[in-house]
């Protein structure tokens, strides 16, 4: 029995390990990477032909674990694709909207490379598009946390991990010539007490091999004390003034945790009422989808729904769908808070509420998330006095604030503290999903603090798990 590293390692993106135990091999997670220098490695041939796969194992639907599923379409994959089944509904909106985006880059791309005479380092032609992704959503088969699934050489279940909704952490058992070995892989590993989803599961028994991801294994987050009464305070002060609260969001959980925040604000009377609108046709869907999957909500939100109604439904949310819609936004003469996307303001209707309202000293930009360097999120952050939208200068009038502890990651304490409920010490353990001094750092906390056998694996490596 071995594992092979192919992905997300000394780096954050593109997370896949393949799995070969007796008969039966199969991928966990098969995601795009998303980072520069390693984006070539979205073009590498898979270790086996998709069709000689048994399955794929999804941990969760974010793009940089499953975004290369439809590659295996291409392949001649007619495995089975097992994720919880938020994870696969999520997954199905995230993979249409990503073959969307390739289309779009490789035609730009080609266009760009015409322009300048010249040839990219990367394909100009997409990695897939949305005929891939319809091809490969039949092998979907959802499976609900704790239930046991049988391959014929590996058992494995998912768990809570309360990162986003849906996602889970894995533990399979391994079974060849007699020998039988527990592997966990802790997926992407939410903070303890979020809004919506349950805690992260404890590791509970003794595991053989266990594979942990370091995103944040060099850092613990900033606190921000009262979060709810600061997102309060934001909005409070905004409206005195007469402005907008502008707040770029992602499309899955971070815009769906602060509904959650705001329903609560308003339901106890903390804020009064001012319209909120929810400005991106994909962060709408996902938010359908939250609604649905009621299976995967904490006793809190449980509760919520019951006594008063849906944290999706208040009376002054509007969701967007329509540009019609998202363009009248800004003709309403009220103070507003707007979510759009992205994220990080790169692209989406954020940049037309930016460029509407960055210059007005009574608006406010309110960043609730991590902003890359090089990113007009950043730029903003950063208080530039000029920034760059829709090809024109525009000064830096507006109110600029952050708000920690949204984060969807545990930090170097949620961590230690998770791996902390193992039984017993692992035979071994693999870092990744991480920056590489990250997960160098967080290794050697490990080997420090736990004494347990830790390794870094670099991209490609394979282990035999003895
Ligand atoms: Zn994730």
């Amino acid at each position: 029995m071995k594992i092979q590293f192919l992905g997300a390692c000394r780096q954050v993106t593109g997370s896949q390990y393949f799995i070969q135990c007796g008969r039966t091999r199969v991928l966990v997670d098969c995601g795009m990477f998303q980072e520069r220098p390693y984006l070539d490695r979205n073009w590498a041939p898979l270790p086996v032909p998709g069709r000689e796969l048994d399955a794929v194992i999804l941990t969760h639907a974010h793009l940089d674990h499953c975004g290369l599923l439809p590659k295996l379409a291409q392949e001649g994959f007619h495995g089975r694709i097992f994720a919880t089944p938020a994870t696969a509904d999520l997954a199905e909106i995230i993979l249409r909207d990503s073959a969307h985006i390739q289309v779009e880059d490789a035609a730009y791309k080609r266009r760009r490379h015409k322009k300048e005479g010249r040839a990219g380092r990367y394909p100009e032609i997409p990695l897939y598009d949305v005929n891939d992704v319809e091809a490969v959503l039949p092998y979907f088969r959802p499976v609900a946390y704790h239930q046991p699934i049988e391959l014929a050489d590996i058992t494995f279940r998912f768990l809570d991990a309360g990162h986003i909704l849906g996602s889970a952490i894995l533990l399979m058992e391994l079974r060849e010539n007699g020998k039988r070995r527990s592997l966990m892989f802790s997926g992407d590993l939410g903070q303890r007490d979020r809004p919506i989803l349950r805690d992260p599961e404890d590791i509970g028994g003794a595991i053989d091999y266990l594979v942990v991801e370091s995103t944040y294994g060099d850092r613990d987050h900033a606190q921000n004390g009262d979060l709810e009464e600061s997102l309060a305070n934001v909005v409070r002060h905004t409206s005195a003034r007469g402005g907008n609260v502008i707040i770029p969001v992602f499309a899955v959980e971070r815009a769906q945790d602060l509904l959650y925040h705001f329903s609560r604000l308003y339901r106890d009377g903390r804020l009064s009422p001012f319209p909120i609108f929810l400005d991106s046709p994909m962060a709408v869907r996902v938010t359908e989808v939250f609604r649905r999957h009621q299976e995967c909500y904490d006793e809190e939100t449980k509760q919520m729904v019951e006594v008063d109604s849906s944290p999706f439904d208040f009376p002054n949310l509007r969701l967007v769908g329509s540009v019609e819609e998202s363009k009248q936004i800004n003709t309403f003469h009220v103070p507003a808070v707007i979510m759009a996307t992205s994220g990080m303001c790169t692209a989406g209707r954020i940049k037309f509420h930016l460029r509407n309202n960055i210059v007005r000293p009574e608006s406010t930009i309110l960043f609730v998330g991590y902003q890359a360097r090089g990113t007009l999120g950043r730029q903003i952050l950063e208080k530039n006095p000029y920034v760059r939208i829709h090809g024109k200068e525009w000064p830096t009038r507006a109110r600029i604030e952050q708000l920690h502890g949204l984060s969807g990651h545990a930090d170097r304490g949620g961590l230690l503290d998770w791996l902390g409920t193992a039984a017993a010490p692992p035979r071994s353990v693999f870092v990744t999903h991480g920056e590489e001094s990250s997960s160098l750092n967080f290794a050697e906390l490990l080997r420090a603090k736990l004494g347990w056998r830790v390794s870094v694996p670099n991209y490609s490596d394979t282990v035999e798990l003895e």
